[in-house]
């Protein structure tokens, strides 16, 4: 079975990954995938805004390293994309990012739910226990509507993340899935299968059974991305997430070239 691309890793320009895009684009030929894309978490207006990605002045140097990892691997697709943290009022910078190199896709992420609080930080897990469970899903599913309608993204990044520590609310979320997806379809937006998450307490792929079922009915298309922030987690657990895929009833992924896409089976 050919793999699905890898839409989804990192390099240590973020100061939370190992390894450069040459080592993971090894990596990636190592284990038959044929097309890859690096999606480093981008930076913020302001570079003091938190300690977990790249500066401003680091964005050339970043797409040098993936340019770099294109001349060497020729026989791999090598897509230069971005993580983006969608914050309301954030949308004019990334507008302004997204002109200042030919970049094949943005991933769209909530990470952040207030300008302090990034829900996946393992630093922050207290706050988690100060605050309701199924408010906190109401705000961050809020703002990934959003980010989902706003036009600005190709993709939106792990689209079920508060769950990540295994906290869980116990009110019927669907209400919230289906605003996101609907918001997500009327844009044109995808959705990303994300294998960290059996790599976290949840340990479930992002998003959940229940939410990517909504998202095929609504049809919603979809990548496939592993979130490596090392070169071994490249395209790991694929094959789950090809079966999740067809579970839900999806037979096609879409890639992207220059913010440009097209179908492609699985
Ligand atoms: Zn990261
Ligand atoms: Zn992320």
């Amino acid at each position: 079975m050919q793999l699905p691309a890898d839409y989804h890793m990192h390099t240590p320009l973020c100061r939370h990954a190992a390894g450069e895009p040459l080592d993971y684009a090894r990596r990636a030929v190592e284990i038959g995938l044929t097309e890859i894309g690096f999606s480093d978490h981008s930076p913020m207006e302001r570079d003091d805004f938190d300690d977990w990605r790249m500066a401003d002045r680091q964005l050339d140097e970043y797409v040098a390293k993936v340019r770099l990892a294109q001349a060497a691997f020729p026989q791999l697709t090598i897509r230069l994309a971005l993580e983006v943290d969608y914050l309301p009022g954030q949308e004019d910078w990334i507008g302004r990012l997204a002109a200042r190199h030919p970049w094949d896709y943005f991933i769209g992420s909530v990470h952040y739910v207030s300008d302090a609080w990034d829900i996946d930080n393992p630093a922050k897990l207290a706050e988690w226990k100060r605050l309701d469970a199924f408010a906190v899903w109401q705000a961050y599913f809020q703002r990934l509507t959003q980010a989902a309608g706003s036009g600005l993204f190709d993709i939106i990044g792990h689209a079920d993340l508060p769950k990540k520590f295994g906290i869980r609310p116990v009110q019927d979320c669907r209400p919230l899935y289906q605003e996101f997806l609907a918001a997500a379809a009327g844009a044109g937006c995808a959705i990303e299968l994300n294998t960290a998450g059996l790599r976290k307490d949840c340990r479930e792929i992002y998003p959940g059974p229940e939410l990517l079922r909504i998202a095929r009915q609504q049809h919603v298309p979809i990548t496939f991305g592993s979130d490596a922030h090392a070169p071994h987690e490249v395209g790991l657990n694929f094959a789950e997430a090809v079966a999740l895929a067809r579970d839900a009833g999806y037979t096609e992924a879409r890639r992207f070239n220059r913010r440009q896409h097209e179908p492609v089976h699985f």
